[in-house]
């Protein structure tokens, strides 16, 4: 794998194409999140119903890998639980460190399976996830 593949057209959409980019008026919850290491700086805004996240939206800047990742994050946790989000995250977490995850709750997330080899962009990938991560707690 090169490093160009990690620009590859999933990314690329999600960079470009994000329907969850931009403020909630609102939020139940909001956290920023950054990477110094690449210049990436993230603010996600959740809204939840009860224990479900009804909506999940960022805004901020960085790097392709960094907003991609962000937008596929926030596709797969709108609409589920609190519970249901951070065991997504966990899933993400192993399957960029290498050990064996469940591919059914990652969707295109799974693009970043192979991120390992580029240490340097495993924080970029990350930094929403930690980012939301810790505004669940
Ligand atoms: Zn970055």
């Amino acid at each position: 794998m090169r490093p160009e593949d990690l620009y590859s057209d999933v990314v690329m959409f999600h960079y470009k194409n994000s329907s969850h980019k931009g403020k909630i008026k609102n939020p139940t919850a909001e956290q920023e999140g950054s990477n110094l290491s690449c210049g990436d700086s993230l603010h996600l805004y959740i809204e939840l119903n009860g224990d479900i996240l009804e909506k999940v939206t960022f805004d901020g800047h960085g790097c392709a890998v960094s907003i991609a990742s962000a937008s596929i994050l926030a596709d797969l946790v709108e609409g589920k639980s609190k519970e249901e989000a951070v065991e997504i995250i966990q899933e993400f977490y192993k399957m960029i460190k290498g050990e064996d995850f469940n591919a059914e709750l990652l969707g295109d997330a799974m693009v970043f399976e192979n991120l390992k080899q580029f240490p340097v962009r495993v924080k970029c990938a990350t930094l929403a996830w930690h980012t939301l991560e810790q505004l669940l707690k």
